[in-house]
């Protein structure tokens, strides 16, 4: 089920996430829904706080869908070691129309569980190690726009008051 994604405003986009402690069929019906609405999007990453809930869980998909090995669903996330910066231009899904410029590792280890409870371990670099990082952050309450200057951000953020207004957004 392709599920609405919320937008900068939503109070859970702000809200720290609860770790996963149970694994069930609930919690795979929820990432399924995941995996459905970044596709649909289309998006390559999507956290659990962008549908409304706020645990620790998030999909990924650099492929948007065209190679079954890429997908990647993971509880619990947590970055464990970093190498490096790369900057590129970021958006999100709960932002649209907006990208900027954002500083991230260049290289990262992660580590977290998959839908079964299972421990895992992913070294990424590039665009994924960009993802996670990216992924990460909604899961503590943090949108790339809180890693720009205080000026882009109030700038993006008074051009999304604009879009509220005219209901827009
Ligand atoms: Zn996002």
């Amino acid at each position: 089920m392709v599920l609405p994604i919320l937008k900068y405003g939503a109070q859970e986009l702000k809200t720290p996430s609860k770790k996963v402690d149970v694994f069930n069929g609930e919690l795979e019906k929820i990432a399924k829904n995941m995996i459905e609405t970044m596709y649909s999007a289309p998006g390559i990453g999507l956290a659990a706080p962008q549908i409304g809930l706020n645990i620790c869980l998030t999909t990924i998909d650099l492929s948007v869908g065209e190679d079954p090995t890429q997908l990647l669903i993971l509880c619990n996330p947590e970055i464990v070691d970093t190498v490096g910066e790369q900057k590129s231009e970021e958006g999100c899904l709960s932002i649209p129309d907006f990208t900027d410029t954002v500083v991230r590792p260049r290289k990262l280890t992660v580590r977290g569980q998959n839908i079964h409870g299972e421990d895992l371990r992913f070294d990424a670099e590039e665009l994924l190690a960009r993802c996670f990082s990216h992924e990460i952050d909604h899961l503590n309450g943090i949108l790339f726009i809180d890693r720009l200057s205080a000026l882009k951000k109030t700038l993006i953020r008074n051009k999304i008051k604009k879009l509220a207004k005219a209901g827009n957004w």
